[in-house]
């Protein structure tokens, strides 16, 4: 039963020695210290007058130890009182229940994407909370995970800026997650971005649908990265406002915040304007997969309207969205199916982005 508890390996902390196999001669042998906690006899190691008797085969006072620490605890009495050595043995034993419980869940790749919004820098991401994020479902395929992290030397709103990012996107993707594909074509990744809206979308289209490949969004309050609502909690509708007879389409897509028409025929020559909003408009318009999916459903009816009904190629998309959303209309599109997508930015004003779709 100890040797269960302790998967076999020295319960010192630190050591966790494997004690039935020998290293450097490669032969099994068993070298372990079934030790006492609280000596068998009074005048032992931590003995007691009484309870050395009462202990002395219990379980909870016995340690499975190499012969090196066997001795280590013996000898220096005043360095590991009982205590110590219960904290020791319970912290071994429950790390090895951990892990146990974690063999056959499926192992998932973070993706940890980073890129400065609007010219500010965020603090890092956490690589713990992005961890705690997958379990218990799934768990980190690697301790680091795989990080691109993207800056550019150029202002913010600048069509250099743009490039720039979007062709070191594409590089350190190829770089990165193109040679994970290839050494195994079934990896799964979860993604985990800080950036910039139209860059998401941008890494979701690479991605593409056949990848098995999820989402998650940052939360404030709470500190985590984890999907915590389960439930539906929000809808979404569509608006269509003819401007002018015409086949010029803009696409608003209001889920954080409400994005009125005129700053859209502002800009660009709509003649029709689809409108996609969330019944409530706020950070947290997708609060959940479902939310995620049902938003999925609208938005492909959208795109599909906008192809087949108005026939046309390409449509300027204005999108006040959420992490998640951005990651899905990239990942989702379809080349050929959909029209091409110029995404634009509210940056003091909306500016023209990256382009999904068509030759780019
Ligand atoms: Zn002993
Ligand atoms: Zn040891």
């Amino acid at each position: 039963m100890l040797c269960a508890n302790s998967a076999g390996r020295c319960e010192f902390d630190g050591c966790n020695k494997y004690i039935f196999y020998d290293n450097i001669t490669a032969k099994k042998l068993n070298a372990s210290n079934v030790a006492h906690i609280v000596a068998a006899s009074p005048d032992g190691p931590r003995g007691d007058k009484t309870r050395s008797y009462l202990l002395s085969d219990k379980l909870e006072n016995l340690m499975l130890l190499c012969p090196q620490h066997h001795k280590m605890i013996d000898d220096y009495v005043e360095d590991y009182p009982e205590e110590l050595l219960l904290e020791m043995k319970k912290k071994h034993e429950d790390s090895i229940r951990e892990m146990c419980d974690l063999i056959f869940v499926p192992k998932s790749e973070r993706v940890i994407f980073f890129s400065p919004i609007k010219n500010v820098s965020l603090t890092h991401i956490d690589n713990q909370l992005t961890a705690q994020a997958l379990l218990p479902q799934k768990r980190p395929a690697s301790t680091c995970g795989i990080n691109i992290s993207i800056e550019s030397a150029f202002d913010y709103n600048t069509s250099e800026y743009w490039s720039d990012i979007d062709n070191q996107l594409k590089r350190d993707f190829d770089r990165k997650i193109g040679n994970e594909l290839d050494s195994d074509p079934n990896t799964i990744f979860s993604v985990f971005p800080l950036a910039p809206i139209p860059l998401i979308i941008k890494l979701g289209y690479l991605f593409m649908d056949k990848t098995n490949v999820d989402i998650y969004q940052k939360k404030r309050v709470p500190d985590t990265w984890k999907w915590i609502e389960t439930r539906k909690t929000n809808s979404f509708s569509v608006n269509r406002i003819v401007v002018r007879a015409g086949s010029n389409i803009a696409l608003i897509i209001s889920l954080t915040a409400e994005i009125n028409p005129k700053r859209v025929t502002d800009i660009v020559d709509a003649d029709i304007i689809y409108i996609i909003s969330a019944e409530r408009i706020g950070v947290d318009a997708i609060s959940s997969i479902d939310d995620l999916s049902d938003f999925w459903h609208v938005y492909q009816t959208v795109c599909d309207e906008i192809k087949n009904k108005e026939c046309a190629v390409e449509t300027s998309v204005f999108p006040a969205i959420p992490v998640s959303a951005a990651f899905e209309i990239g990942r989702r599109y379809m080349p050929g199916i959909y029209p091409k997508l110029h995404i634009y930015d509210d940056y003091n004003g909306f500016c023209k982005t990256l382009t999904i779709g068509g030759d780019c």
